[in-house]
C-alpha cells in the first residue's frame, strides 16, 4: 500500500463537493470543505514547528475541528495522539512525559493548568474548544494552507493511541499508515459501505472505535455522517430516518432499548447496527432483533490491532460471538503458557497476525517483545475459542480468569448463567483473595426493578447449572456495574471494592 494514509482517504475525495458530514455547530460540510480545513490546520502545525514523526497530543472535546486535526496531523507527516477527555491534569502529565509531543492541544479552559505541564514535557500548547475556536483555530485561519501531503511510508507511524487502561496502566500503541488503511478497506468491504451510506457518529474520537473504525470507514467509502458531540438516545432516534448505519458500544443499544419509540418503523431506514469495544449481552441482541427486526453485527477489535473479527454481513450473526477473522487477518487459539496452538474448540489465548497489527508499544521494547510470538502473532490477552462453524467466541480477559482451589473459572460462563435468571439485569463475576482457595468467586449482580432475588436464591439456582467450584461464594447486589466511557466493565474497581471479603 505504501504512502500517506491522508492521500488514500482524502487525496482525491477531498476535491469533491459531496457531503461528508452534518453537525450542529458547522452545519453541512463537504469533503472539499473538510479537506480545506485539514490543509489549514496542517499549515498551522507546520508553522508551529512540526517535523515529520513529531507527536501532536490532543485532549479536546469532540468537534469537527478536532476530527480534522487528526487528518491534518497525518497530512503534515506528524503522529496523532488523542487523549481521553476525562483524563485529569495528573494523568495528562504522565502521558505528555511519556509521549513527548512537539505540540499539545487542549481546551482553552484547561490551558492555565496544562500549559506548564506541556512546556515541562517540551511541548508547545495550543487550544481548541468544543465550537472549534481557540489559538489553534486562529493559527489555522492565518496559515497558508498546506496543499501537498507529506511523504510517508506505509510502515511509518500515523498515530499513537493509548489503550483504555482496563487491566492496568494504558500503553501507547503505535499504528502505521498501512495498519489503519488496510483495516478501513477491509471493513468497507466486509460491511458493504458505499457512498450512499450515512453513519450516525456518536462515539468519542479519542478511541479506536470512533476515531478509526467509524471515521476511516466513512472516508474510505466516500459515505457521509451525522456527527453528534455525544451519545444521546433521543438524538439517535431523530437521526435514524436519515441514516443507514450506527456504530456503538453495547451501552448505546441497552439505552436505546429503553426508548419507547424504538421499533421496526423508526429503524426502517437503517441497514446496519454495529457493536463492539465490550461484550454485547446475548439478551440485548435478541431484544433488539425482536423490537426492530435488525440483528446487531458484533465485531471484535482492540487499540493495538484495529478490528480482528466480525460477524458476517450476509449470513448468521450469532449473539455472544464475534464472528470470523476479517480478510487478511489470521486468528488462532494458543495455550497461554506454552504458546502451543490449540484446536478442537479448546479455550485458550486469542492470537492475531495481519496487516492490522500494530508496530509495538511506544518506548516499551520489552513489553512489545513479550506480547509477540516468534512467528509474528500478537498475544491479545483475551481468552476465547473458535467453534465448529469458525465463529470466534471471547470468554474474557486472561487477567480476569479466576483460579480457585486450583481450578480455572471463566467469569463469562458464570455471568451467562446468572444473567439468564429472571429478575437479573446483568452481572460481573470476579475473584478476590481467599485464605483457603487462593481466589474466591464473587458475583456483583444488578437486578431488574422490582425483582426480589436473594443472595441464597442466586447461589441455589446455580446448583443444578454449574459445578460447585464455579459457583460464587458471595453475591453482592449493586445498583450498577462500574463502566468507563466505552462501556467496559471495570473489574479492577470491583476487585478493589471487594478485596477483603474473605479475610
Ligand atoms: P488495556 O489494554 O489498557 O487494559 P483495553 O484492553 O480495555 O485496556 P482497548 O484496546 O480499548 O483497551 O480494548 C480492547 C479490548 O476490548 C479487547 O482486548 C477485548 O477485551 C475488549 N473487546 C472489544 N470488542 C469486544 C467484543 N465485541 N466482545 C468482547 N470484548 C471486546
Ligand atoms: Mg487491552
Amino acid at each position: 500500500m505504501a504512502g500517506n494514509l491522508y492521500d488514500a482517504l482524502l487525496g482525491e475525495a477531498g476535491q469533491e463537493e459531496r457531503p461528508l458530514l452534518r453537525d450542529e455547530t458547522v452545519g453541512v460540510m463537504s469533503y472539499r470543505g473538510f479537506a480545506d480545513q485539514c490543509a489549514r490546520l496542517a499549515g498551522a502545525l507546520l508553522d508551529a514547528g512540526l517535523q515529520p514523526g513529531d507527536r501532536v497530543a490532543v485532549q479536546a472535546e469532540k468537534s469537527v475541528a478536532a476530527l480534522a486535526l487528526y487528518l491534518a496531523t497525518v497530512k503534515a507527516g506528524g503522529i496523532y495522539l488523542p487523549l481521553n477527555i476525562a483524563y485529569t491534569p495528573a494523568e495528562i502529565e504522565y502521558f505528555l512525559n511519556d509521549a513527548q509531543p512537539a505540540i499539545f492541544v487542549c481546551d482553552p479552559a484547561k490551558l492555565a493548568t496544562l500549559e506548564p505541564v506541556a512546556s515541562a514535557a517540551g511541548a508547545r500548547a495550543l487550544t481548541l474548544d468544543a465550537a472549534g475556536g481557540g489559538t489553534l483555530a486562529d493559527a489555522a485561519a492565518a496559515a497558508r494552507p498546506r496543499v501537498e501531503t507529506s511523504m510517508r511510508g506505509g510502515g511509518d507511524i500515523a498515530a499513537i493511541l493509548y489503550t483504555s487502561g482496563t487491566t492496568g496502566r494504558s500503553k501507547g500503541a503505535m499504528l502505521s499508515h498501512d495498519n489503519l488503511l488496510s483495516n478501513a478497506r477491509s471493513l468497507v468491504e466486509n460491511w458493504r459501505f458505499t457512498d450512499r451510506d450515512v453513519l450516525i457518529h456518536a462515539l468519542p474520537i479519542f478511541h479506536t472505535h470512533g476515531l478509526f473504525v467509524a471515521t476511516n470507514v466513512v472516508l474510505a467509502s466516500r459515505a457521509s455522517m451525522i456527527f453528534q458531540a455525544k451519545f444521546d438516545p433521543n438524538r439517535i432516534m431523530e437521526a435514524m430516518p436519515q441514516a443507514t448505519c450506527l456504530m456503538g458500544v453495547p451501552t448505546f443499544y441497552t439505552r436505546l432499548l429503553q426508548h419507547p419509540g424504538l421499533d421496526r418503523e423508526s429503524t426502517a431506514h437503517m441497514r446496519l447496527f454495529v457493536s463492539g469495544s465490550a461484550p454485547l449481552l446475548a439478551e440485548t441482541h435478541r431484544e433488539w432483533q425482536e423490537r426492530t427486526g435488525h440483528a446487531i453485527l458484533e465485531r471484535y477489535g482492540m487499540t493495538e490491532t484495529n478490528m480482528n473479527t466480525s460477524n458476517p454481513y450476509d449470513g448468521r450473526r450469532i449473539a455472544g460471538t464475534v464472528g470470523f477473522p476479517l480478510p487478511g487477518v489470521e486468528v488462532r487459539i494458543a495455550d497461554p503458557e506454552t504458546g502451543a496452538v490449540l484446536g478442537g474448540q479448546e479455550i485458550g489465548m486469542i492470537e492475531v497476525r495481519g496487516p492490522n497489527v500494530f508496530q509495538g508499544y511506544w518506548r516499551m521494547p520489552e513489553k512489545t517483545a513479550a506480547e509477540f510470538r516468534k512467528d509474528g502473532f500478537f498475544i491479545t490477552g483475551d481468552l476465547g475459542k473458535i467453534d465448529a462453524d469458525g465463529y470466534v467466541h471471547i470468554v474474557g480477559r486472561g487477567k480476569d480468569l479466576i483460579i480457585t482451589g486450583g481450578y480455572n473459572v471463566y467469569p463469562k460462563e458464570v455471568e451467562m448463567e446468572i444473567d439468564a435468571m429472571p429478575g437479573v439485569n446483568e452481572s460481573a463475576v470476579f475473584g478476590v483473595r481467599h485464605p483457603d482457595f487462593g481466589e474466591g468467586i464473587i458475583a456483583a449482580v444488578v437486578l431488574k426493578p422490582g425483582a426480589d432475588l436473594t443472595e441464597q436464591g442466586v447461589i441455589k439456582a446455580l446448583d443444578s447449572r454449574l459445578a460447585a467450584y464455579k459457583r460464587p461464594k458471595k453475591v453482592a447486589f449493586v445498583a450498577e456495574l462500574p463502566r468507563n466511557t466505552m462501556g467496559k466493565v471495570q473489574k479492577n474497581m470491583l476487585r478493589d471494592q471487594f478485596a477483603r471479603t474473605f479475610e
